[in-house]
């Protein structure tokens, strides 16, 4: 499944990452998805969880930003964000193939959890 390799992807930086920064604990992790991405969004959730079992980020929230779509106008040279996937300058009326933005996954950050937080006492 496309989102349960990609989650194990984003944990693995994630675990790099926190491991060299002496981080035991991750709290959230913020990601930007392109709209032309292809992830489905509750299914990287689900993998997400599934991976993240007995890990630094076990139970962490994920967080999703996404990321438009921008195409460059081969008329006017110009960069267009587009609402839908249509690749279609209305003002120079060209087709824009040429994709520059809205494909991409990146982790953009994560936040550590200190070690020294109070945990909640029930
Ligand atoms: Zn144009």
């Amino acid at each position: 499944m496309h989102e349960v390799s990609i989650a194990q992807a984003v944990l693995a930086e994630v675990t790099a990452s926190a491991e060299s920064h002496g981080v035991d604990r991750v709290g959230r992790i913020t990601l930007r998805i392109g709209r032309l991405s292809g992830v489905v969004e509750s299914a990287l959730r689900f993998g997400f969880e599934l991976v993240a079992e007995n890990s630094v980020a076990e139970g962490a929230e994920l967080v999703v930003e996404n990321e438009p779509v921008v195409v460059r106008c081969p008329a006017g040279g110009h960069s267009l964000e587009l609402d839908d996937v249509h690749f279609y300058c209305d003002e120079h009326q060209v087709a824009c193939p040429e994709l520059l933005s809205g494909r991409q996954l990146e982790i953009v950050s994560y936040d550590p959890v200190p070690v020294s937080a109070p945990r909640e006492v029930r």
